[in-house]
């Protein structure tokens, strides 16, 4: 196996090149959105170029050839996530509208007064808020798996949680806050046992390691293109066949219907059901470009770079002065917490920023997690496959320049 040659990579990321405030560039926020490789800046600039028209409709060869594009970035993502079939994969916007699509569809049909939906507090408010609103229009409960202090869910808890009435589990492959990454294929191989259906929010998985929808048995995978280092406003919904097939539609429009007549309309097959109007085609044919730069560079040297990192990271920031990192949890990817002490991550934030160090500093939307750590916000700093350890190095000097002016 090759390892990634991580400077080749990083001249694939033009943005990189750059300085802010007179530093060169430390990005350490691509949890929040990664950046683009130049393949996937000339996909979409190619396709404006010379394939644009709306797809599915025309006679035309422009649509014709848009179509295909489209068709042809959904089997990329059919064969990046090891779906059975293209049809399993419904492009949206992102996890955000997957997983509202399948609490408005999928939940407002199997969800009644009385049942409960089941999360867990590793949840971003994406996998949170959709499933509120859908117990408060339908009378049910919305229940939680509690986490632990290493930010690990507790999963002697699962069993009393899942009862008859849990219609649903939706939870995170990697929480977004801490990092931690929830052995999934076992709840839900423990939510099927008791015939529960499981969603998996993957927006933090898929960047760091490979994900087989098939082997983790999962019923609907989500995950947004602009954090695997595609275009902003495409997104994935993987579902598995027969529960979208049975799932009534989200948005009515053009694209979604057979035939319109002002009494009755007969709904298009899936996946198009689920794509009413005019979808992100340039999106979707982003999307399939960096999944094509992700495989090329592949998947398993990623993972291992990302793994690396990670724990280069923890081990240096770990020996910074008054910081405590979040969350210890056996398994990690992706992310650093941290907090220091009588310093507000936003003041962190924003020193960083004057040394040309990006990070986030917040709640992450993950407001429930954070109360559970008794903190309001943390920074974060995040990884991907074109950071380095002379990032990190970067990261800890802005880090004790924070001490000094707070000295
Ligand atoms: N879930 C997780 C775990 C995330 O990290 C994010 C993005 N921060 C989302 C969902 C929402 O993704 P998007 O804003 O792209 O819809």
């Amino acid at each position: 196996q090759h390892g990634l040659d991580v400077a080749r990579v990083r001249a694939d990321f033009p943005i990189l090149l750059q300085e802010v405030r007179g530093r060169p560039l430390v990005y350490l926020d691509s949890a929040a959105s990664a950046q683009k490789p130049q393949a996937v800046i000339d996909a979409l600039v190619r396709f404006y170029t010379h394939d644009n028209a709306n797809v599915h409709r025309g006679v035309h060869l422009l649509s014709e050839r848009a179509t295909e594009a489209f068709e042809d970035a959904r089997e990329k993502v059919r064969r990046f996530l090891k779906a059975r079939e293209s049809k399993e994969i419904v492009f949206v916007r992102g996890t955000t509208e997957a997983i509202n699509l399948v609490a408005q569809t999928f939940g407002r049909k199997h969800v009644g007064p009385g049942d409960e939906v089941l999360i867990t507090g590793l949840e971003h408010h994406a996998n949170i808020v959709p499933w509120q609103l859908l117990c408060e229009q339908q009378g049910a409960t919305l229940k939680s798996v509690p986490v632990n202090e290493h930010g690990e869910l507790v999963l002697e808890a699962l069993d009393g949680l899942l009862t008859p009435r849990t219609r649903i589990l939706a939870l995170t492959h990697v929480s977004n806050a801490l990092g931690t990454v929830v052995p999934v294929k076992e709840l839900i191989r423990r939510a099927h046992a008791k015939g529960v259906p499981v969603l998996v929010d993957g927006a933090q998985a898929v960047t760091h390691f490979p994900v087989d929808v098939q082997d983790l048995d999962c019923d609907f995978y989500a995950f947004s293109g602009h954090k695997l280092f595609g275009p902003m406003g495409i997104g994935v919904l993987y579902g598995k066949k027969e529960l979208l097939e049975a799932m009534p539609p989200y948005q009515g429009g053009g694209d979604m219907i057979l035939s319109v007549t002002l009494e009755k309309t007969v709904y298009n097959r899936i996946p198009y059901r689920f794509e009413a109007g005019t979808p992100d085609v340039a999106g979707a044919v982003g999307l399939g470009a960096a999944i094509d730069y992700l495989e090329a560079l592949g998947l398993e040297a990623i993972a291992a770079h990302d793994r690396e990192l990670l724990a280069y990271a923890e081990e240096v920031l770990g020996a910074v002065p008054g910081i405590r990192i979040l969350g210890r949890a056996q398994e990690r990817s992706g992310v650093v917490s941290f907090v220091m002490q009588d310093i507000h991550p936003h003041d962190i934030g924003t020193i960083l920023d004057r040394e040309g160090v990006a990070i986030r500093t917040g709640h992450h939307c993950a407001q429930p997690l954070m109360k559970c750590f008794g903190v309001a916000a943390t920074a974060r700093a995040s990884l991907a496959l074109y950071n380095t350890r002379a990032d990190v190095d970067a990261l800890v000097r802005g880090l004790h320049k924070v001490r000094e002016v707070f000295a």
